[in-house]
């Protein structure tokens, strides 16, 4: 029977063994009223576990003087109690209780051990991003993965919905969006508005909050096929290697600022939308006789000046909603009320084509090498500049990389092994104590250019687990060995 430390994942901050054990007999929750949603959730549990006999009291309650989504749990003889420093407290605390009990379980134990947890994250920004975008997954299996976050004591799921020609949100007001793209091939399907508010609801019951995606002003070529007006008019053809809206143009800011407003319709209550921002090149901006003439009317220096005047303008609509916009990182500087998520670039140096396999799988491992550096300078920068940032380094948090090369990948991918991601820090490097509280916390991502909807799942787990920890356990309680010892329980 594995002692009850060895089955927790992410490893709590306390626990001790008050000695003696409690029947693994029937429970049921017990709760004031502002728990009721957690009070389902425990019964929920219950009934799962198919537990037998006389019933054991699980009583929920709430303790203002504990930490924010912090929990103290209690096995004892005559049941068990949770105590949380807010409703998601309790519910992490339930969370706990599940491994504890699917533990005993599997060992065919009749009895759970008495000790008491006592337990709180040591950051408030654990998040995972689904890219639904690339590929589409059903509602259901989107649901699935907000079932394994919030049993991983995840709080954020960044939704990826919008890029090139895949346009995942039902949109009324631009339903031309949803159409097949003129001449290209696309995987069909979006999320109709029932879906999105259903997604919604099951999200806030596990206290996990959904951040939507829309991507600007790259990643977009698909809109071009249907709104040629919105592209650069320099002359060069409009096809799948042009990217950019024309940021010049008061049109583009029209129609993007029309899909966030009804992007807010459809999210109600959201609490921060996720602009994109990453990856745009100024090549056309540069030709436009239209950007260039707002650069001048502007009195800006040059495209990128442009491209932070729009996206910064996009941004502040978003803020007149009340909600919080973030941005992939950007060297130049933004609003410090928008959130930087930084992930550092990709590998696209044109040699990355030629040459030997093993030259170019050592010239993949030097260019991870260098943007690793360029993600911790983006980082410093956002810090400095008083910015809020979230960590995704893409060589410790995406995912989608191999985490052995048997596994399909592209030739830039480096491997991220699971000690890999284990060995990840959300504080970047030398983070002085006066920057720490601006490091909300960190986000893993699954990009879906080369994973289908089958293999959603079998790409987030194991590594999920490593990350998991490394945002909710203090870095002084995480140990590799001791990790690999309790992941064995956690199979997926
Ligand atoms: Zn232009």
């Amino acid at each position: 029977m594995p002692k009850p430390q060895d089955l927790l994942i992410p490893r709590p901050r306390k626990i001790e063994l008050t000695g003696g054990t409690m029947p693994l007999t029937a429970l049921h929750a017990e709760a004031p009223e502002p728990l009721a949603t957690e009070m389902r959730a425990a019964d929920t549990l219950f009934r799962q576990t198919r537990l037998f006999g006389e019933a054991l009291p699980c009583r929920l309650s709430l303790d203002v003087e504990l930490p924010a989504e912090g929990y103290e749990l209690v096995i004892a003889a005559d049941g068990v109690r949770i105590t949380g420093g807010d409703r998601a407290g309790v519910f992490y605390g339930i969370q706990t209780l599940r491994q504890l009990l699917e533990g005993a379980q599997n060992a065919r134990r009749g009895e759970l051990v008495a000790l008491r947890i006592v337990d709180a994250p040591e950051f408030h920004w654990r998040s995972c991003m689904l890219d639904s975008a690339r590929h589409f997954q059903s509602a259901a299996q989107v649901r699935e993965v907000i079932e394994v976050l919030a049993r991983y004591k995840f709080n954020r799921f960044h939704w990826h919905l919008v890029d090139h020609f895949s346009w995942r949100i039902g949109f009324n007001r631009h339903a031309e969006m949803l159409e097949p793209f003129p001449g290209h091939a696309r995987s069909t399907g979006y999320y109709t508005p029932e879906e999105i508010r259903d997604i919604l609801a099951y999200a806030a019951e596990r206290h996990i909050e959904v951040i939507p995606e829309l991507e600007m002003p790259g990643h977009s070529s698909g809109v071009f096929a249907i709104h040629p007006e919105l592209a650069c008019p320099d002359g060069t053809p409009i096809d799948v290697t042009r990217c950019e809206y024309c940021i010049g143009n008061p049109a583009s800011r029209r129609f993007l600022g029309e899909i966030i407003d009804e992007t807010m319709e459809l999210f109600p209550g959201i609490r921060h939308l996720h602009l994109g921002g990453d990856e745009a090149s100024p090549r056309h901006w540069r030709q436009c006789p239209v950007c260039r003439n707002a650069i001048r009317d502007l009195g800006l220096n040059d495209e990128r000046d442009l491209e932070h005047h729009f996206m910064t303008d996009l941004a502040r609509r978003v803020l007149d909603h009340g909600v919080r916009p973030i941005l992939w990182s950007s060297l130049r500087a933004y609003d410090p009320r928008i959130i930087m998520q930084c992930w550092g670039g990709r590998p696209l140096d044109p040699e990355l084509n030629r040459g030997s396999l093993a030259g170019r799988r050592s010239m993949v491992r030097c260019q991870t090498a260098w943007i690793g550096a360029v993600a911790a300078a983006q980082m410093e920068l956002a810090l400095m500049r008083g910015a809020d940032l979230i960590n995704s380094r893409h060589d410790y948090t995406y995912l989608d990389y191999p985490m052995r090369r048997s596994e399909p990948h592209s030739l830039w991918m480096p491997d991220l092994t699971l000690e890999r991601v284990y060995q990840f820090d959300p504080l970047p490097e030398e983070t002085s104590a006066g920057r720490r509280r601006q490091v909300l916390g960190a986000e893993a991502c699954l990009w879906t250019e080369l994973i289908t909807p089958d293999r959603v799942m079998e790409k987030l787990f194991p590594r999920l687990l490593a990350f998991c920890e490394t945002v909710w356990t203090p870095g002084e309680l995480r140990d590799w060995t001791d990790f690999r010892r309790r992941a064995r329980h956690h199979r997926h």
